[in-house]
């Protein structure tokens, strides 16, 4: 396993973590230039933070830092109910799969959507397995075009209390299991199974912390499914169920224990922070967030 305790070489930080520090939105452009400065080497960031900064604008500053992207968020939300939003659903994710490739990201995060209407506060139906299906099948037709990009799909699996609303794959055993009928394993002709990296899974940890299958599915991955790690912990009692992410240390999220998992497995990929703390890191002064970051990553993660 890395040993981080002695630089931030492999700490990415999700842009949403300092989105609207004191209740002002940091400008996208601002934390590059932030993150650069404390020799942050990668970011990932908003498709929201983007259109504010501008693509063009936002893919000069990553090249002028040098930075790196471990992901783009996000593409996803491909649940519908009829013709015109399936259609609206694929256009939005063909747009995310551009601006993912004009600013280099590693991959397209995909966070899946869950009953179509639940989001904006009516779900228009109860069939979760019919929400699944339109899933996989949004996916399916994505991947054509992310493989001709050349661009990773990641899914990433949100924990179960966003099923309704957010993202029905709610396990890491879900998302492989769509990995591997959209993109399956071929004999390497060694005797074991090749992958092509075209589809994997982003591990958030904060999703699937709690899963007693978790080691088992990481095993399951592989190096090339695994294609973004990110972290944040559990607070213990959380207090809202989408924007109160612990800083790494502050919760009971085994950090580097599921990292260790991850590595076992052949990943060397950036670990990225991804904190929505709308009553705590929110609240704060932006630099110091990024610096409680760069602390935390090498005494945490
Ligand atoms: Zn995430």
């Amino acid at each position: 396993m890395r040993d981080f305790s002695q630089d931030h070489r492999w700490l990415s930080i999700n842009t949403a973590t300092v989105r609207k520090q004191r209740g002002a939105d940091w400008p996208l452009l601002e934390i590059l230039d932030a993150c650069a400065a404390r020799g942050i080497r990668a970011v990932a960031p908003w498709r929201d933070q983007v259109a504010a900064a501008g693509l063009d604008a936002t893919a000069r500053a990553i090249r002028s830092h040098g930075l790196e992207l471990s992901g783009y968020c996000r593409g996803g939300m491909f649940t519908y109910t009829d013709a015109a939003s399936r259609q609206a659903a694929r256009d939005d994710n063909r747009r995310a799969l551009d601006e993912a490739c004009t600013l280099g990201a590693a991959c397209l995060v995909l966070v899946v959507g869950g009953l179509p209407g639940a989001l904006a506060g009516k779900a228009a139906h109860k069939d979760l397995a019919s929400a699944r299906a339109q899933v996989t099948e949004g996916i399916a037709a994505l991947l054509d075009d992310a493989r001709e990009r050349r661009m990773p799909l990641a899914i990433e699996p949100l924990h179960p209390m966003y099923a309704a609303d957010r993202a029905c794959i709610n396990t890491l055993e879900q998302a492989l299991d769509v990995c591997d009928a959209l993109d399956p394993p071929v004999p390497d002709g060694t005797g074991r199974e090749a992958r092509s990296g075209a589809l994997g899974v982003a591990v958030d940890l904060y999703h699937v912390w709690w899963d007693p299958r978790l080691a088992q599915q990481i095993e399951r991955a592989g190096r090339e499914r695994l294609l973004a790690f990110h972290v944040c912990d559990w607070l213990t009692p959380t207090t809202d169920l989408l924007n109160d992410r612990g800083m790494m240390g502050d919760g009971v999220i085994d950090t580097p224990r599921i990292r260790a998992l991850v590595e076992a497995q052949g990943f060397a990929g950036y670990s990225e922070v991804e904190i929505f703390s709308a009553a705590n890191w929110w609240q704060r002064d932006g630099g110091e967030v990024l610096d409680t970051c760069i602390e935390r990553h090498r005494r945490c993660v």
